[in-house]
């Protein structure tokens, strides 16, 4: 490793400092912060911002990633010099292709947006939110523009999220996941009353469910000396460093579904970040890839792994015991049909897996035409429920259930949804290779013993942090590209079993 390397790594790390402190801010802020401290909060993190973008995007950036090229340019494709210049340099160009004062102002319609549209939902008022909404896809597009496409304004907002993906690649991968799946989900709506999950909506201490999810989390391999789990509406993962990976979670007293599989899930995030190589810690590649891989692992502990009969041939008799009075009389049959009922539900973060993917083509296919500026955006709803009722059949009776439900676009996150849908297709991918690997693995699960299984993920995505694109390693791991019939199979033989089709 070469001198000017290693003067590149220091200043990539004082910036990953900053962006990390900035983190830090934001944890706090949706954990322990009372409401009187949003204001200065927001003022924070947005100076902590600004310094870690000025860092990145000064002049002396570009000049040491030079430097570093020139010092060692046979460095192999995938040894971390050559992988972090790589890496860095499309950060760089990304982030300098952006005028500032655009950015600025998408931050403070942004910011604006988020509590216009929290209210429009409460009060079931789209109107109210037109406006701006309006202004941030008018930012958004501008900035498209800056940051460059082949063919679709979309794929330069997707791409910030899954580099190198596109919306035709999305859009032929949807086309050809949607008649399998609509078919199966018909099948199953003829038969739904064989599954009821009455069961999970009775009595659970709360104290109870924080004791269980930490002891599912720990067999797991979620390492909770470099981790911690909190409370939050909104749970989520967030990497501070290598040995400070945390997680939240929000309990139900009356609903144990959202604390058990959403503290699986965290936790599959999780230990993605907790098992990226110690040899990029504190560098801009010491995270996980993309969104699509990210999700890839936090579906596949909390549903491949966490809703599989064999996971609850292990826990069931723990629940049992720390619930008696609510599962005693429950068999594990009846529980394991439970956890995977699929329902019509309006809402996309409530919806089951069968039925998970619909929602976010539906939000796709809106967002290429919003994006192309094919559709007004006062008419949203209309086209919002006309979409639903051909997907689902059935119509949301508000808006506050329809078009506003979801926190993205307010956010200006246009063209994020689609990754959740890649990560379960990449999810049941990266599983069936693993299990061709190591075909004692679901053997193990029954066992509550999940090492081979986090080993072989740490070995394969893990440890490569930012190194490898999700299409790069999907390649290096199935030596094909993403698909959608791996999940597609996964569905239909899981589906198939509990409602006897
Ligand atoms: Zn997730």
């Amino acid at each position: 490793m070469g001198e000017k390397y290693q003067a590149l790594v220091h200043h990539l790390m004082d910036i990953r400092n900053v962006n990390r402190a900035e983190a830090l801010l934001g944890w706090d802020q949706q954990v322990n912060m009372p409401p009187g401290g949003s204001k200065a909060r927001a003022s924070q993190m947005a100076t902590l911002a600004r310094i870690g973008h000025e860092m990145l995007t000064d002049e002396q950036t570009d000049l040491m990633l030079k430097e570093a090229h020139l010092e060692n340019p046979d460095a192999p494709y995938d040894s971390d010099e050559a992988s972090m210049i790589r890496v860095v340099r499309e950060d760089y160009r990304e982030n300098t292709c952006i005028p500032s004062d655009l950015i600025a102002e998408h931050a403070e319609a942004t910011g604006l947006g988020h509590n216009i549209w929290k209210e429009a939902r409460v009060k079931n008022d789209f109107a109210s939110f037109v406006p701006i909404l309006k202004r941030i896809l008018d930012l958004t597009r501008r900035m498209a523009d800056y940051i460059g496409y082949p063919d679709h304004p979309y794929d330069a907002l997707l791409g910030q999220y899954e580099r190198g993906m596109t919306s035709k690649e999305v859009k032929r991968l949807f086309d050809e996941h949607k008649p399998p799946l609509v078919n199966l989900i018909a099948r199953i709506n003829a038969d739904d009353d064989r599954v009821s999950d009455d069961i999970l909506r009775r009595d659970y201490a709360i104290d109870k469910q924080e004791q269980i999810c930490v002891d599912i989390a720990t067999a797991l391999g979620y390492d909770f000396n470099r981790g911690r789990i909190d409370v939050a509406t909104h749970p989520f993962a967030m990497g501070l460093a290598q040995g400070d990976v945390r997680i939240t979670t929000r309990y139900n007293k009356n609903f144990l579904s959202p604390a058990l599989f959403g503290t699986m899930h965290e936790a599959g995030h999780a230990m993605y970040e907790q098992g990226v190589s110690p040899a990029l810690e504190g560098t801009p590649l010491s995270r996980g890839t993309s969104l699509g891989v990210h999700e890839s692992q936090s579906r596949m502990w909390e549903n491949m792994v966490g809703r599989s009969k064999g996971f609850w041939g292990w826990a069931f008799p723990k629940l049992q015991a720390m619930f008696p009075e609510s599962l005693s009389d429950v068999s594990l049959e009846t529980f394991y049909r439970a956890i995977n009922k699929v329902g019509q539900s309006y809402i996309r973060v409530e919806s089951d897996e069968a039925t998970y993917n619909l929602h976010i083509m539906l939000r796709f296919e809106l967002e290429l035409e919003m994006v192309a500026g094919n559709i007004p955006v006062e008419n949203l709803p209309k086209e919002w429920n006309e979409r639903f009722e051909a997907f689902f059949g059935i119509v949301p009776p508000t808006d506050t259930l329809g078009v506003l439900q979801d926190i993205h676009w307010s956010n200006g996150l246009i063209g994020y949804f689609p990754t959740y849908a890649l990560g379960n297709m990449l999810a049941a991918q990266y599983y069936k290779r693993a299990l061709e690997d190591h075909p004692q693995i679901p053997a193990e699960i029954a066992q509550g013993k999940f090492d081979t299984l986090l080993k072989w993920l740490n070995v394969n995505i893990h440890q490569h942090g930012r190194k490898f694109t999700s299409a790069e390693i999907t390649q290096r791991i199935t030596g094909e590209s993403i698909k959608s019939s791996e999940y597609m199979k996964y569905l239909d033989n899981k589906y198939t079993e509990i409602y006897g089709l």
